[in-house]
């Protein structure tokens, strides 16, 4: 996964709060070419793995999940972020407190979009604590779906959420962990993978 760490030490930015931009490539101008290296890793990892579609949450990881999903020929379904929802007979619902926002959204997908059986590949674009992997785990599990694996392109390993989703018992592959990044001096340290 050299290419994206050597993108992420050259475009990444660290701001105050933990949180690392990479606008420049992933979260608001994308680079279509570098996600089509992100979607074959994620091939390449999930190969031995039965996938039926591929779920993620508005709005950063839907790109993501579109070229992933032509790797794995399946379709994508996005959870979509509201304020507040009704109770609904057609939806699913979870709560998620966003990591960037400071707020609590609650977050649904249509029914009929998440049949039950099947086996579902998360992806996501960040893992910080975890909320937004235990919103979408919780409607796949509401679906009576199974969460087949999940995958994350950047995990702060220095975050609880690695730790939470690994010890349930999870599938969790994430392309690069960020060990420990630093606001003062721009440097960021990635874990050797095992
Ligand atoms: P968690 O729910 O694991 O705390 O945070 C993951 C969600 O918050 C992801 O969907 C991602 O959009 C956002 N997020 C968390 N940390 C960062 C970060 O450092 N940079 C960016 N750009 N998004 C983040």
């Amino acid at each position: 996964m050299n290419f994206l760490k050597e993108r992420i030490q050259r475009d990444g930015i660290i701001k105050p709060g933990n949180v690392l931009k990479v606008d420049c490539f992933l979260n608001h101008q994308i680079d279509v070419a570098f996600l089509k290296q992100i979607g074959q890793e994620f091939k390449r990892r999930f190969a031995d793995v039965k996938i039926d579609r591929i779920m993620t949450i508005e709005a950063s990881g839907i790109g993501i999940a579109c070229i992933t999903a032509l790797y794995f020929d399946v379709p994508v379904v996005y959870a979509k972020k509201t304020n507040a929802v009704a109770a609904n007979d057609e939806l699913y619902t979870a709560e998620v407190k966003s990591y960037t926002h400071n707020c609590t959204n609650t977050i649904i997908v249509s029914r009929k979009y998440l049949p039950a059986n099947e086996n579902i590949l998360i992806i996501d674009d960040f893992l910080a604590n975890g909320c937004a992997l235990q919103g979408l785990i919780s409607i796949v599990r509401q679906a009576g779906a199974n969460v087949a694996g999940i995958g994350i392109v950047i995990e702060k390993g220095f975050q609880m959420g690695g730790t939470i989703i690994r010890n349930l018992g999870y599938r969790l592959e994430s392309l690069a962990v960020v060990e420990s990044m630093d606001s003062d001096n721009g440097k960021i340290h990635f874990r050797k993978p095992l």
